[in-house]
Order: structure tokens, then C-alpha cells, then sequence
């Protein structure tokens, strides 16, 4: 079953939107399957944010996601990565479609609440990056017979 890596930016945590941004998720039938709040190193940040290395934005990027701490997440389902990028929005939140993470939360590019893989080959990359496989979960629901 496809992976991908979410992390809810140090913006996100402080405005109190991490149990909505789980919910959306968690209501549209992806699971949870690693989970973690951590504060960021700059290795972390630079190594995450590679692709960017030579964007004016990228000093800023980095003192930013440094800055405070980050929600890390890893959630699993059919098609996670391209659906989850759906529901997160534009990188610009300002263009990005109400009902989106970053439509509706959002208006500064640089405070986008929310990083999502863009592609398998990236979430490979950042789950690998940001998780051991000791803090990946791998679980089936047990309810049936006990919720009725
Ligand atoms: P996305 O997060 O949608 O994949 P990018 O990979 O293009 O977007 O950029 C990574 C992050 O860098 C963005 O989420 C945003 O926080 C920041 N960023 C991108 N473009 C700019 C910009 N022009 N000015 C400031 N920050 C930017
Ligand atoms: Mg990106």
C-alpha cells in the first residue's frame, strides 16, 4: 500500500490546526501510520529541502522550519500521495482551491501549514529521511464484532 510524508509546519502547530489537518485526513479514510513532533535541525531542513538548495527562498525556508517545532507524519492508502497533495492545496495559498489545507487556512507562501510528497520517489526519500522503520506502524482495524 502506497506511503507518503506529511509534516505540519511550525505555523500549523502554533495556529492549533493539527487535530483538523489529522481529521481530514483520518475522515477520508487514509491511516496514521508514524506519528511525531519534533524540533527540526538545520541538517534535517537543508537535507529535506535539497531540491530548493539554490532558491533565493531557501535561507528562509530553512530558519523557518527550524524555528519551532513540526508536526511528522506518515500516513498510508490508495493513490495517498497525489490524493494527499490534493487536499493540502497550491504551494501558494493565496491560489489554492477553497476546501484545501492551504486554501483554507492559508495566505502567505512562505507559511503554507503543510509539506506533502509530491511523487513516490520523494515520499520514499522523506519517510526514509524523517522516520525509522522501528516508528512505522503497520495495523489492520480489529472493530469488527466490537462496534455495532
Ligand atoms: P510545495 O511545498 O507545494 O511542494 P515547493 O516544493 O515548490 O512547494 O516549495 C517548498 C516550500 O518552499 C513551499 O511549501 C513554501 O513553504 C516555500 N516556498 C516556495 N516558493 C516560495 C517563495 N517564492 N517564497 C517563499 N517561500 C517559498
Ligand atoms: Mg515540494
Amino acid at each position: 500500500m502506497e506511503r507518503t510524508f506529511l509534516a505540519i509546519k511550525p505555523d500549523g502547530v502554533q495556529r492549533g490546526l493539527v487535530g483538523n489537518i489529522i481529521s481530514r485526513l483520518e475522515a477520508k479514510g487514509f491511516q496514521l501510520v508514524g506519528l511525531k513532533m519534533l524540533q527540526v535541525s538545520r541538517e534535517l531542513a537543508e537535507q529535506h529541502y535539497a531540491e530548493h538548495k539554490e532558491k533565493p527562498f531557501f535561507g528562509g525556508l530553512v530558519d523557518f522550519i527550524t524555528s519551532s517545532p513540526v508536526v511528522a507524519m506518515v500516513w498510508e492508502g490508495k493513490e495517498v500521495i497525489s490524493t494527499a497533495r490534493k487536499m493540502i492545496g497550491s504551494t501558494n495559498p493565496l491560489s489554492a482551491d477553497n476546501g484545501t489545507i492551504r486554501g483554507d487556512f492559508g495566505i502567505e507562501i512562505g507559511r503554507n501549514i503543510i509539506h506533502g510528497s509530491d511523487a513516490p520517489d520523494t515520499a520514499t526519500r522523506e519517510i526514509a529521511l524523517w522516520f525509522s522503520d522501528a516508528e512505522l506502524a503497520s495495523w489492520k482495524s480489529t472493530t469488527a464484532g466490537w462496534i455495532y
